[in-house]
């Protein structure tokens, strides 16, 4: 070694350690450093990087540097404020770094809380030990063991899939299928208990917390006399730096023993996880849609597979992708076919708008089903997955329509108060005021075009003068803690008539709900994406949930002008097995996921053309590679197109799709073509990105 050690080196007494770090750089490279001082793998490092400072951690000890030694410089500093992040997280971290196709610091730093990576934390105003010591002697307050709650009995189909889970030798997968109030949660708390009762640790994942703090509480209320107080840590995207760090600390310190979160905590620094569980498997949210596009889902059975421990996928309406697994018998399905209450599913009722004298977008039968429920002192919930007045604004003279400046989208219709309304891009957050008189043709009579919640809203509390009407949608619930507050209030039975979107579906168990109504579900219906009636499917299920959870006997009705198409047959029969095989039988017909395997390049620009060259130059290399490498892998390479909605925020967005049957083909092919891509013609006049997997299309 001392052949290449430069002389000023040899003379330092302590041996010359060559470091090699992860830095969260936009650049596919690891980075070497020396440091005189003893570093493990996991710890983390102050270096300079051109200019900057920055924390990396380290993740090798190369015997010599991979460039010239005499150039390598000094690590600054070595953070020893805690432990080495472990080396099977390293492992789990590199993992998700290639098969997502991002550098392996890009993966790293942004799973650490904010002051574990953020050089001012250490070297700025404030004190010279750093954050951490103080924060983690500044323990959560110790609370009062909360008051245990009545644990359930199970029924025999629950009693058999905590069986299953538990007895589980190693890694498998589940998949817990059953429809919503079928006890699902009973079944991962008890597996939880069992789990923890053995010394191991859980990792639980939900789409949603914020909008769901009861689960938190009864989850908290049950396992916290197993785990110990403290024992719960809860990882979210709206905590607080400080909260976060808390968190993440009681975690790796081992204090934490069961981690409940939305997506991001799939990278919670845990190694000795007897247990993991994914609820709403199905749920978008948790794929990540910009830097690190992963799915937390397809990561969690990674994780459990790393791990050697079983994983459970829980949902009343799996992916697809889950399904297809538990046909072949890759996952194992566990069934939970009564809803545990033993109340009856709610009925399903399709009216078709076609021919209908329509009131504000609501149908006859709909408003007499509301006024039969109001007057039985029932609550009624109206969904409409729109939020806002009106989608847009038009002009009757000239057939002007409001528009964004900077997006080729139309504009959204807000009232702030009665008096006072706005015109918003729901694309690039844009706000106007409303005009006085049309921009075109100088006509004052201008209209709202179709209806959102805010005016579905107004007209029910015209409709019906009596009732309460409260609306819960993004708008309504911005500050913080308004949407406790309003569920809080529909639960104490202050409200009579809900309006809201897709955040009233998730999780949440109205006891007096009797009917739901859903308006324009047709919206998803025709959309280019293939998943589309996947997801308007999931999303029915969801909602119609709501209704009748207690009493029994609880109705849906949903308006659509085409109550023939397979999404809606199937939903009237509460029928997903069989809305599976019909979607199953398309997607293998036309070699779509699961029966294949994508990757989207995305390229955007000023103007439409220097990215759709680049997606052309792009593809014709794809098609070189694939011909170099792999013969024997049909690789379909789809033309660059512009994205439906091709300009938001004044630039102009198209993408390009990539298809396999071949997984690790697919893999190998992205991987050269990647280390090529940045060496296109075009590739420096536009933003460019790789997506594994992509979910929207
Ligand atoms: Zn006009
Ligand atoms: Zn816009």
């Amino acid at each position: 070694m001392a052949d290449i050690i430069p002389a000023e080196c040899v003379q330092t007494s302590a041996p010359i350690r060559w470091v090699r770090v992860a830095l969260d750089v936009p650049l596919a490279d690891l980075y070497d450093y020396r440091s005189n001082e003893a570093v493990v793998v996991g710890d983390r490092v102050i270096v300079a990087f051109g200019r900057r400072k920055m924390i990396g951690v380290v993740v090798g000890l190369p015997e010599v540097p991979g460039c010239d030694p005499s150039k390598v410089k000094d690590v600054l500093a070595v953070l020893k404020d805690i432990a080495p992040l472990s080396s099977s997280w390293l492992h789990f971290a590199t993992f998700a770094a290639e098969y997502y196709q991002r550098p392996l610091g890009e993966v790293i730093l942004p799973a650490l809380p904010m002051p574990l990576r953020s050089v001012p934390s250490y070297q700025g105003k404030r004190s010279g030990a750093g954050p951490v010591v103080r924060l983690a002697k500044r323990r959560a307050s110790q609370q009062e063991a909360t008051a245990t709650s009545v644990v359930p009995q199970l029924n025999s189909q629950q009693e058999q899939a905590v069986t299953a889970l538990i007895a589980a030798k190693g890694f498998k997968t589940f998949l817990l299928y059953g429809v919503t109030g079928s006890g699902k949660t009973e079944v991962y708390l008890h597996a939880a208990a069992q789990t923890l009762a053995l010394g191991k640790r859980v990792l639980m994942l939900v789409p949603e917390i914020n909008l769901t703090p009861q689960f938190e509480q009864s989850l908290r209320a049950r396992l916290e006399p197993v785990a110990g107080v403290n024992g719960v840590a809860v990882m979210h995207s709206a905590l607080s730096d400080g909260e976060r760090l808390r968190a993440w600390l009681r975690v790796q310190s081992g204090e934490a023993r069961i981690v409940l979160g939305t997506r991001l905590a799939i990278f919670a620094p845990l190694d000795d996880l007897g247990l993991i569980v994914v609820d709403e498997e199905h749920d978008p949210s948790y794929k990540q849609q910009d830097g690190l596009r992963y799915s937390a889902r397809d990561l969690a059975v990674w994780r459990a597979h790393d791990l050697g421990i079983p994983v459970v996928l829980g949902s009343a309406t799996p992916s697809l992708e889950s399904w297809a697994n538990a046909e072949k018998s890759i996952y194992q399905r566990l069934d939970l076919p009564a809803r545990a209450r033993a109340v009856t599913l709610p009925s399903v009722r399709l009216v078709d708008t076609r021919r209908l004298q329509m009131d504000h977008g609501l149908s006859p039968h709909l408003v007499e089903a509301m006024r039969a429920r109001l007057a039985n002192k029932e609550q009624v919930l109206i969904f409409l997955n729109r939020r806002g007045y009106a989608p847009a604004l038009h002009c009757n003279s000239c057939g002007w329509v409001s528009q964004c400046t900077r997006c080729t989208t139309f504009t959204v219709l807000h009232r702030l108060t009665a008096q006072r309304a706005q015109l918003h891009c729901h694309h690039c957050g844009l706000a106007q005021n409303v005009p006085k008189a049309c921009p075109d043709c100088g006509d004052q009579d201008l209209q709202p075009m179709g209806r959102g919640t805010q005016r579905v809203e107004e007209h029910l509390a015209e409709l019906f003068p009596g009732a309460r009407v409260v609306r819960i949608d993004a708008d309504s619930t911005r500050k913080k803690g308004s949407a406790q507050a309003l569920f809080a209030s529909v639960h104490a039975g202050e409200v009579d008539i809900l309006v809201g979107t897709q955040m009233v579906a998730k999780g949440h168990d109205f006891a007096n709900l009797g009917l739901v109504g859903v308006l324009n579900a047709d919206a998803l219906l025709f959309s280019q994406d293939f998943r589309a009636p996947e997801r308007l499917f999931a999303q029915l299920m969801q909602v119609a949930g709501r209704a009748g959870r207690h009493s029994g006997h609880g109705e849906v009705i949903v308006q659509t002008g085409y109550p023939e198409q397979a999404v809606y047959q199937a939903l009237l029969k509460h029928d997903y097995a069989g809305f599976a095989r019909h979607s199953l039988q398309e997607r293998q017909a036309a070699a779509l996921p699961p029966f294949s395997y994508q990757a989207l390049l995305s390229a955007e620009a000023r103007e439409l053309t220097p990215a759709l060259d680049f997606l052309r130059g792009a593809r014709e290399l794809a098609s070189e590679l694939s011909a170099h490498y792999q013969t024997e892998v049909v690789l379909t390479l789809y033309d660059p197109v512009p994205l439906r909605i091709v300009r938001v925020d004044n630039m102009c967005r198209a993408q390009l799709l990539l298809e396999s049957t071949n997984r690790p083909a697919l893999q190998s092919l992205l991987r050269h073509w990647l280390k090529l891509l940045p060496e296109q013609p075009d590739a420096r006049r536009v933003r460019w990105q790789l997506e594994v997997d992509p979910l929207e299309i």
